[in-house]
């Protein structure tokens, strides 16, 4: 197909693609979805080989959000049945994190709910990531997701040994108001900007699945170009019960992988990674979905249950990838899939796993005094 061509010809030089080439990608047929993975995959190779990066995210305070992101569990009024407390303490966090490294990550993902964090709450972060970095020094990355930053609060996680700031975009500029009134696009971007002044490597993604038109996910995908994140996780809605957008399935595996590849060919140097509802919208295809992102969380999510860390670590060797740093000790073999009892397998009524599935809130992990899922 003379599209992909072109678009393998442009990710290996870096060469942005055009507008009209990216919409092309999401408006292609499921009859070419192998050509597309395919061609995503050799600009994934160009410049990853077949390394996959595990993350690994640390709610650090969960719940009772002041916003009203309408696809969060964590909104002002959800009535989503998740776990809510406060900031955890520095050594829970740590804790935390050292199961998902020894699970194999190889960044530390401290996140917060809240519009973004007092000076205080930096402080209190500042613990962690600094008791993270004495632990681990250069061999973990430490990111920190804590909403809307203000002015120098940037420069202060770096020095304290922060690697990285997140800040999803989420959507195109022209949806975010129906998504969220409280804050806007533009407060979102400019946090982004200051991460990475701060000297902070931006990561910054979206969520596809809320409604948003092929449009919209361009012009996200470009605009996270433009701001020259280093790394862009892609989320799939979750559909939470007790949120606006409870109910909404309208992506399937083949949308879901198309999206990745639009990523890939709009951001062709950037870590893209495979992020939240992946087990519930790629289902059965997640491994299709290693050739074109290189990068994945494992364990659970911020409110709800991941993949076993094991059974990812099994797809991702028996799709021919390997673990940046080193795929950790094997456990015994471990074929669940999380998300409840059935995990990828359809509904016996015909409906896709997942697609009738109650979300599978997390109860384990930080915050409980279970073990966490790594
Ligand atoms: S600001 Fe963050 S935690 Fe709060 S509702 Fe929005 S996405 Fe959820």
């Amino acid at each position: 197909m003379d599209l992909l061509s072109a678009l393998v010809d442009k990710g290996l030089r870096r060469e942005p693609p055009t507008r009209a080439e990216a919409l092309a990608v999401l408006a292609t047929s499921d009859d070419d979805l192998l050509e597309v993975v395919a061609a995503a995959g050799r600009v994934r190779r160009a410049w990853f080989g077949r390394r996959v990066k595990l993350n690994y995210l640390v709610n650090l305070k969960s719940g009772l959000c002041p916003e009203d992101c309408s696809y969060c569990s964590q909104r002002l009024g959800s009535k989503a049945e998740i776990l809510t407390y406060t900031w955890l303490k520095p050594d829970a966090a740590v804790a935390a994190a050292n199961a998902g490294v020894a699970g194999g990550a190889r960044r530390v993902c401290l996140v917060a709910s809240g519009r973004g964090p007092t000076d205080r709450d930096v402080e209190r972060v500042c613990e962690t990531v600094s008791a993270l970095r004495a632990e681990h020094g250069a061999a973990v990355e430490v990111c920190a997701c804590l909403g809307l930053l203000s002015e120098g609060q940037a420069e202060r996680l770096r020095a304290a040994g922060a690697d990285a700031y997140n800040h999803n975009l989420n959507t195109s500029q022209a949806a975010y108001a129906d998504i969220c009134t409280t804050h806007d696009f533009a407060d979102r971007a400019e946090t982004v900007r200051r991460a990475r002044a701060g000297g902070l490597s931006p990561c910054s993604g979206l969520i596809a699945g809320m409604g948003e038109s092929d449009e919209d996910l361009v012009d996200v995908a470009f605009a996270l170009r433009g701001l020259g994140v280093d790394s862009v996780p892609v989320n799939f809605l979750i559909p939470f019960d007790g949120t606006p957008l409870a109910g909404r399935w309208e992506l399937t595996p083949q949308r879901a992988l198309r999206v990745l590849a639009m990523v890939r060919f709009v951001c062709q140097d950037a870590e893209v990674r495979i992020a939240g509802g992946r087990e519930l919208h790629l289902r059965t295809l997640q491994p299709l979905a290693l050739h074109i992102a290189n990068s994945l969380f494992l364990g659970d999510y911020l409110t709800s249950e991941g993949q076993s860390g094991r059974a990812d670590l099994a797809m991702i060797a028996d799709a021919g990838f390997e673990v940046e740093g080193g795929t950790p000790p094997a456990g015994p073999p471990d074929t669940g899939a999380g998300h409840g009892e059935r995990g990828g397998q359809p509904d016996p009524d015909g409906q896709p796993a997942g697609a009738a599935a109650p979300v599978a809130v997390r109860r384990r992990g930080a915050g409980t005094t279970l073990p966490p899922n790594a």
